[in-house]
């Protein structure tokens, strides 16, 4: 689970990582009177979109007073932006960061994640904060330093004094930055995140260390620990079909391709993937209906799968287990029943009733391409998309 950077700044706050006077606003006037409370002469206004990159894109503005900081944020409400991280189609504008703007001396890049190969979280930082990362990773690895933590020891001292002078904090400015790199860790830790980024941390003018951007991403998997966090989740900015799989607890994701499949169980889902991208197309989706499937979620799952736009055709690659071919089937006809198919399905069925399956597929007089095995499924996942 993603949140704003609004909200993330706040739990900086709650453990202790400075960031930059400022408030949220979902309305012009409110935007103002938030610079007029935050005091100053410069202040900043931040579209809250669950997507970086917003100063390359417009969504980072600067204004000199009370009014301008009303009138930018009117401008940016509502506004549909586009950065290199939203994709072309952008994101709406629901509200805005109004912040103190502030005199940046340097930038830097600090971060945690989960080391996936090494099995515990890393922290990285570099002294070229604001640009991208992954690109500073390929280009240039030697100007990233990390350490790895021992979850059984913790950060030690020792890891966070590398990591500063490692990034070439002014000698002035160590114990601040041990101290920062020591809470967010500790942040990160508690409240089982997959990844916290502070991207600029900043030096100011008056030399304070700063968080001026915040990034924070929770594991889903360890969210029913943190039942206050789920407050912070925000709908309106997750896939439309996305949320409304995980309604129905349909193992969901959307992806760049026009073939959509339905699979039962993960393996056989990324196997089918790899089956579509040998076929010479691309999925659309991830979906596993799971073991335990009913003909209701084979029907969501199916309109979900036909609710994506981009989907020209679509494979069922069911391995009739504890869910059998008959309820699938099923429920595939149903879905058809609700929802006009307008693009070409092939089904390859096989495993517990598949007999009773196929014959209740061949008598909805439903228009399906029947398919044998994985590889005949193949070769008409590729007649299909040619
Ligand atoms: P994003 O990563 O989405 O582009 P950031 O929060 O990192 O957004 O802001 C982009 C840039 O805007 C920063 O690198 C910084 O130069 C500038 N900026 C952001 N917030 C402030 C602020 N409060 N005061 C001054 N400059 C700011
Ligand atoms: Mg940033």
């Amino acid at each position: 689970m993603k949140i704003h950077e609004y909200q993330a700044k706040e739990l900086f706050s709650e453990f202790n990582i400075p960031v930059p006077p400022g408030a949220v606003a979902r309305d012009a006037e409110e935007a103002g009177k938030i610079a007029e409370q935050i005091g100053g002469s410069r202040w900043v206004v931040k579209a809250q979109i669950h997507a970086g990159g917003r100063g390359k894109g417009g969504g980072v503005r600067v204004a000199e007073t009370p009014a301008a900081v009303a009138e930018t944020a009117k401008e940016m409400l509502g506004m549909t932006l586009v950065t290199p991280q939203t994709g072309p189609q952008g994101r709406q504008v629901r509200a805005v960061l109004v912040e103190q703007g502030l005199g940046i001396k340097q930038e830097f890049y600090v971060g945690a994640a989960v080391d996936r190969a090494r099995q515990c979280p890393v922290l990285i930082a570099s002294a070229e904060g604001g640009m991208g990362i992954e690109e500073l990773a390929a280009s240039r690895p030697e100007a990233i330093v990390r350490e790895w933590v021992d979850v059984g020891v913790g950060l030690a001292g020792f890891q966070a004094r590398k990591l500063v002078f490692g990034m070439g904090i002014d000698v002035g400015l160590v114990r601040a930055g041990t101290g920062i790199f020591a809470q967010l860790h500790r942040l990160f830790e508690s409240l089982d995140c997959m990844l916290v980024e502070i991207n600029p941390l900043i030096v100011t003018q008056g030399n304070q260390l700063l968080a001026l951007d915040a990034k924070i991403e929770f594991d889903d998997n360890a969210l029913y620990r943190h039942k206050a966090l789920l407050e912070l989740e925000d709908t309106e900015e997750q896939d439309r079909l996305e949320l409304e799989a995980s309604r129905y607890r349909l193992n969901y994701i959307r992806l760049e391709g026009d073939v959509g499949i339905m699979v039962n169980g993960a393996g056989l889902a990324m196997a089918t993937m790899d089956l579509i991208k040998q076929a010479g197309a691309r999925p659309a989706n991830f979906l596993d209906v799971g073991g335990g499937a009913t003909t209701e979620m084979v029907t969501k799952g199916f309109e979900i799968i036909l609710g994506d736009k981009n989907v020209r055709g679509i494979l069922i690659n069911i391995f009739g287990g504890i869910l059998r071919c008959d309820v699938l089937a099923n429920g595939v006809v149903e879905a058809a029943k609700k929802v006009a198919i307008n693009v070409p399905v092939v089904v390859r069925l096989d495993g517990t009733n598949v007999k009773e399956g196929r014959s209740i597929l061949a008598r909805s007089d439903l228009d399906f391409i029947v398919a044998d095995s994985m590889a005949d499924a193949a070769a008409k996942v590729r007649q299909m998309m040619s």
